[in-house]
């Protein structure tokens, strides 16, 4: 019975996806998701507690989220022309904008990218292409993006900036380039923006048909699902019909529109975790048979001696740490681990663990 339903009810791409895989950290030292490591001051936390005991929670959430709408739009200026969308995480806005996409349309993004443009693009009956980067160092195949948009005149582009899981900027005349070439719409996807102060929002006045996503998540925020997408508001009104009324709820609201009059808190936590990133990577560069990339994120992507990523991974989860292998992915992320960039004590515990590690296999 169940088997003719998964056959004959559901939709056929449905049996060839895994379901997004979280490990549970249990007390481990969490260096796999790239969340920032710092909480807030007491003092700070009773300010947010209080706002909180004034929500009325037997009432639904304002759909439009109006508040919070202005304090993201005093935080990033945009055109007359533009608008912003919100999102439960900026995985919600994929999958909005990847619901708003014609039938059977193309979606293409650079391999190795971040996973769920894929995983959703499949689920919803989508066309997913993908490029490869240049595997050395992971730049742009701009012969083979500009030949994929060519051949495929993809309706969706997606682009991360910086790019996850590799770290590394793509440069900025080629995005350019793809935006222009581009009928259909290119989004850069800045969830890593805060880590490296570099965004095409200034660009958007320029080109209808490039959208930037943000994300409250990697800047300190991962817990309260609050994501937003810029872009020319006659866009922003299509996906709005799409977008469940109520998809960011009371507290979100509250907590983010608190949060993020304290911008101060979050740049001095995340210039700390910029700094902490280039300890942890010279630290990596030094140790035998590893090789670290240079990153713009809140994470430092690392080759292994061949074969042996997955051993690695398992003995730092054997020792409480907990990091993130790519390996099995295979491809350029054949041999590949991610560490996230945490306080300096975690990482420095991480650096002294693998060193031992390594140094007695
Ligand atoms: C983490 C991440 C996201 C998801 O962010 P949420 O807002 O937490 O859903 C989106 N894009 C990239 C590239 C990411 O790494």
């Amino acid at each position: 019975m169940i088997e003719s339903i998964k056959q004959q009810i559901l939709r056929p791409e449905l049996s060839q996806l895994q379901a997004y895989a979280v490990a549970d950290p249990g007390k481990m030292i969490k260096l796999d998701a790239m969340e920032n490591p710092y909480t807030w001051p007491d003092s700070i936390k009773s300010q947010w507690l209080e706002h909180l005991s004034q929500c009325e929670i037997n009432r639904y959430p304002d759909p439009g989220a109006r508040k919070l709408v202005e304090v993201l739009k005093h935080l990033n200026p945009i055109p007359d022309s533009h608008d912003i969308l919100l999102g439960n995480g900026s995985d919600e806005i994929i999958q909005l904008l990847l619901m708003a996409a014609r039938p059977r349309a193309t979606i293409l993004s650079p391999h190795p990218g971040f996973v769920m443009y894929r995983q959703i693009a499949v689920s919803l009956g989508l066309n997913y292409q993908s490029v490869s980067l240049q595997p050395e160092n992971f730049s742009l195949d701009m012969e083979g993006m500009l030949a994929a948009i060519k051949q495929h005149s993809p309706a969706i582009v997606f682009i991360a900036y910086p790019n996850n899981p590799t770290g590394n900027l793509f440069n900025r005349d080629d995005i350019v380039q793809l935006i222009e070439q581009c009928s259909g719409l290119v989004v850069l996807d800045e969830a890593y923006a805060p880590f490296a102060k570099a965004s095409f929002i200034d660009q958007l006045s320029q080109y209808p048909n490039l959208l930037v996503m943000r994300t409250v998540s990697k800047l300190g925020l991962a817990g309260l699902r609050l994501g937003y997408l810029l872009g020319h508001q006659e866009l922003i009104q299509e996906l709005n019909k799409i977008r469940l009324p109520y998809n960011i709820n009371t507290l979100t609201q509250i907590t983010s529109e608190f949060a993020l009059q304290h911008q101060s808190l979050f740049t001095q936590q995340t210039d700390q975790i910029c700094q902490d990133r280039e300890w942890l990577h010279s630290q990596l560069a030094e140790l035998p048979q590893i090789q670290p990339f240079s990153s713009s994120a809140n994470f430092i992507l690392f080759k292994t001696a061949q074969g042996q990523a997955d051993e690695l991974f398992h003995a730092l989860k054997q020792q409480g740490i907990l990091i993130k292998n790519l390996s099995p992915q295979g491809q350029l992320l054949q041999d590949c681990l991610r560490v996230t960039v945490g306080t300096p004590e975690e990482n420095q515990i991480f650096i002294h663990t693998l060193k031992a590690i390594i140094t007695s296999s």
